[in-house]
């Protein structure tokens, strides 16, 4: 009798996921769109890069952002935000040993990056001490540039590697000194307002072509001899070069902004030296305008006990993602004389009252 009403009611839910399911296919298979939809926007249309060859790097799609073209490092600065120091010569840079990591003045989100790099020619040292380098999206989750060319090391951290967590799925290095290439696709990780995590990092890379990270689901950070958890921080973030000592190439960076993230403002990071230069309290009229710094980011106050995260356009411009609030810091011979706040539509100036 038991065993009759339990399947029975077993029954009733599979009718149930059934009909759950069939939902989505009686209406818009897309949303709100309907099949063959002709008012359904087109994507825009852009022109197609072409393939790099090892005499010559190939051009990127009209549409990529070019982060180096073998030119300059205007777009690359020093961990701290001081000019890189890494050299250009034949129109590709090369890692300074000491010279530490570099990384983009502008943060990027999801995107879709493009990397080529050679390792040393002659090849020196064994294992992890050759041709290590790395390409850190968000400043913090590393896929591994190393010679792994006859080159025997552990098999998460050796060239194509989400450091420390997944191997690539095959070698598929050229020897030292030939060009190579990386087309990663990368989705950063999210939290809800309380700070739970509610997407992991996800990364597909391409090396020389071939995929060998399928959608990988990161642990977390990725670290030397250490499993990172995931610590909240913001959407966008620079991407780095490492500098582990060996004079590794680089040419030929574009990135591509994909989903949400290339829909956003655009946003930098500034070095901590201003950001410390422009915490203090702003007398504006009868009210205190006070600016903080918390880790990597400045905080508003824009009215009494509600602090707003800002973000960096530029150097001296910055806004909320949460309000209609924008700030700019004016500067005369490196200090800051004043302020201009925009504020739901209304612009005040002020002058700052304390802080360095
Ligand atoms: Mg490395």
């Amino acid at each position: 009798m038991i065993c009759a009403i339990s399947r029975r009611i077993e029954f009733i839910l599979k009718c149930f996921a059934v009909f759950v399911l069939l939902i989505p296919l009686s209406g818009n298979a897309q949303g709100r769109w309907k099949v063959h939809d002709w008012s359904r926007p087109r994507p825009p249309i852009i022109e197609p890069g072409t393939f790099s060859t090892q005499e010559q790097p190939g051009r990127p799609p009209s549409d990529a952002i070019v982060l180096f073209d073998g030119k300059d490092l205007s777009d690359w600065r020093s961990m701290d935000g001081s000019p890189a120091k890494w050299i250009i010569k034949n129109g590709y840079m090369e890692s300074v040993k000491g010279a530490g990591y570099i990384r983009t003045y502008r943060n990027f989100g999801d995107c879709q990056l493009h990397v080529e790099f050679a390792t040393p020619y002659p090849p020196k040292g064994t294992s992890q001490g050759r041709g290590n380098s790395g390409v850190f999206l968000m400043g913090r989750y590393e896929v591994q540039v190393l010679d792994s060319y006859e080159n025997v090391t552990y098999a998460d951290g050796q060239c194509a590697a989400i450091y420390g967590q997944y191997p690539p799925l095959v070698n598929v290095s050229r020897k030292p000194g030939e060009w190579q290439t990386y087309d990663i696709i990368f989705h950063g990780p999210r939290w809800d307002r309380e700070g739970n995590l509610i997407r992991k990092a996800r990364m597909t890379v391409f090396h020389n072509g071939v995929l060998v990270q399928d959608n990988a689901e990161l642990w977390g950070p990725t670290d030397w001899l250490k499993a990172r958890p995931y610590t909240p921080h913001s959407e966008k973030g620079f991407l780095a070069l490492q500098d582990h000592g060996n004079p590794v190439r680089y040419r030929n960076i574009w990135i591509r902004e994909i989903g949400e993230s290339a829909k956003q403002r655009k946003e930098v990071t500034v070095a901590s030296k201003l950001l410390d230069m422009y915490a203090g309290d702003y007398e504006m009229g009868d009210w205190k305008f006070q600016i903080r710094r918390e880790g990597d980011h400045l905080k508003a106050q824009p009215k009494s006990g509600y602090w707003v995260p800002l973000f960096a356009e530029s150097d001296t411009l910055f806004y909320s993602k949460e309000l209609e609030l924008e700030v700019e810091f004016h500067l005369k011979k490196g200090k800051v004389v004043g302020i201009t706040r925009q504020l739901t539509g209304s612009k005040s100036e002020g002058r700052k009252v304390t802080g360095s």
